[in-house]
């Protein structure tokens, strides 16, 4: 996996770049939390479930199932009760989908561990992708702070800080172009 702060500064990235200025902090937290979700399945191995288990690292926490559910999950902890659910709810569930869904497609583009469960239950293959860029984040804390962590930490800047700023750049010059048109008559 990448490191969970990894999975989390995508979200809060992609939430700043597609959120309206007036969104509240709340959007940008329930999108950390949905990228990050996803590797509380490393309980697993503490309650003795197998790692190639459905319900083991990798397994359904990380499928596009599972995104499909905690995104519906996190879209109604921000409904608004007396607007009922509307076009915003909407975006919000497809929005926390692919932040969710996003987890799982990062780690299938890491170079180590079992691959990914993306279709559970359906199909419980674990998969990557043709391309696996990014070194693979050892489990646990201890592992970052070696050798190894900062090769990941250099991995993880390169391959998905860096797009990430770029997206966020992109996004605040988009929209600063677009508030300087609106002043023209
Ligand atoms: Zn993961």
């Amino acid at each position: 996996m990448p490191t969970t702060i990894t999975h989390a500064l995508i979200a809060v990235c992609a939430a700043k770049a597609v959120a309206p200025a007036n969104a509240p902090t709340r959007f940008c937290a329930t999108a950390a939390i949905c990228s990050m979700l996803p590797d509380a399945d490393v309980l697993a191995f503490l309650v003795g479930i197998p790692y190639r288990h459905v319900l083991g690292h990798r397994g359904f926490s990380h499928s596009l199932s599972f995104a499909f559910l905690l995104a519906g999950a996190a879209a109604v902890s921000l409904l608004r009760r007396e607007d009922g659910f509307t076009r915003r709810d909407l975006f919000h569930w497809v929005f926390f989908f692919f932040i969710t869904a996003s987890h799982g497609v990062l780690d299938a583009l890491t170079d180590g561990g079992l691959g990914i469960a993306l279709l559970a239950p359906f199909d419980n293959q674990r998969y990557f992708l043709p391309w696996t860029p990014i070194e693979v984040s050892p489990i646990g804390i201890q592992g970052l702070f070696s050798r190894r962590g900062w090769l990941v930490m250099q991995s993880e800047l390169f391959w998905v800080w860096l797009p990430s700023a770029c997206l966020l750049l992109l996004s605040a010059m988009t929209r600063a172009a677009r508030r300087k048109w609106r002043r023209f008559p």
